[in-house]
């Protein structure tokens, strides 16, 4: 499910039709806990994947409840500390280079331009895509998270805007995840067949600088002309990144408003699936609500 090689056939491909109401949520579940029912007791890792889907549909749930109990969330940032973190001017360049997979770091490339021809991308890509924006590129998830909703052939607002301010950092109760696209590439598409096939313009780039072709000999007569030189500067724009979000959580008064988001929009139950005892010690328990969001 990780990889966008083959996270098409891996995941249930399912959320459009869920998105648009071609079936239920109800018959996807009592379809699952049939199939379940089936392979109980067997070995070959079916009940596990079958009982994760279940957890997934809800997700689904979970996340639409949040935002129908504070629509606010598809328009402003959940912790309030956040505002203005991000110019709400996006720099045009990056926004544009970003919507069309032309940031000039192939693994995102790649995987904008995998999700713009075929309106799915894989969970982790999503993600990826999401933070290397608000990270990376420094721009403001309202002004990204509009061309990902319109990509998405399963667009679902109770589950985009939250999972897009998670990604971005901004709920003030979620594990800040900075994604390295370089690392990315390396780890989901080894072989590099999902980003040659989508960024053709680096063909003649060895495998072995692929996914950095900056770093590469040959590289003065490709970037700048048939591929854009990368947009930033992965390691300094996480680090700049990292530090300015940092800056914001030290602030007075920012632990009492998280804790606030906590007890009304996080999950009531651990990682594991156990529901959180209520009268365990303040500490624990919020470090356990805050884990069973880390997706
Ligand atoms: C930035 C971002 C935006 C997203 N926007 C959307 C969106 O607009 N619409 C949408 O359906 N999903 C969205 N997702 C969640 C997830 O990526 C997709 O649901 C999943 O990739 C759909 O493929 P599938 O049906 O094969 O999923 P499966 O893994 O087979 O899961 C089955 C169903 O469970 C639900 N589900 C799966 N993962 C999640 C999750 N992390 N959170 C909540 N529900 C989940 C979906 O309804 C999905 O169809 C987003 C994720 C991110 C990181």
């Amino acid at each position: 499910m990780s990889s966008p090689l083959s996270g098409a056939s891996a995941c249930s491909r399912l959320s459009p039709h869920i998105a648009l109401g071609t079936v239920s949520l109800r018959e996807v579940e009592q379809a699952n806990a049939a199939r379940r029912r089936t392979v109980k007791g067997t070995r070959d890792g079916w009940s596990g994947s079958l009982r994760s889907f279940s957890a997934r549909l809800a997700w689904r749930d979970h996340f639409m409840q949040k935002l129908e109990d504070e629509p606010a969330l598809e328009v402003r940032c959940l912790h309030a500390a956040y505002e203005g973190l991000r110019p709400k001017e996006p720099d045009a360049g990056r926004l544009a280079g970003w919507e069309k997979g032309e940031t000039g770091l192939p693994f995102v490339d790649a995987c904008m331009r995998y999700l713009i021809h075929t309106g799915w991308l894989n969970f982790r890509m999503r993600s990826m895509l999401m933070a290397v924006a608000s990270y990376h590129l420094w721009l403001d998830w309202r002004s990204t998270g509009p061309h990902l909703a319109r990509m998405f052939t399963d667009y679902e607002p109770g589950i985009h805007w939250p999972q897009v301010q998670m990604q971005s950092g901004t709920t003030g109760m979620n594990t800040i995840r900075i994604y390295n696209p370089v690392k990315q590439g390396h780890d989901q598409d080894p072989t590099g067949e999902f980003t040659r096939k989508w960024v053709p313009e680096l063909a003649e780039v060895p495998d072995e600088y692929l996914q950095e072709p900056w770093t590469w000999d040959g590289a003065r007569r490709l970037l700048g002309r048939r591929y854009p030189a990368p947009v930033v500067d992965v390691a300094a724009a996480a680090r700049a990144a990292r530090e300015a979000v940092w800056a914001v959580r030290r602030r007075d008064g920012f632990r009492e408003e998280a804790a606030r988001i906590v007890t009304r929009h996080a999950s009531r139950k651990d990682g594991a699936g156990r529901f959180v005892n209520d009268r365990a010690p303040r500490r624990k328990r919020g470090d356990a609500r805050q884990m069973s969001l880390d997706l």
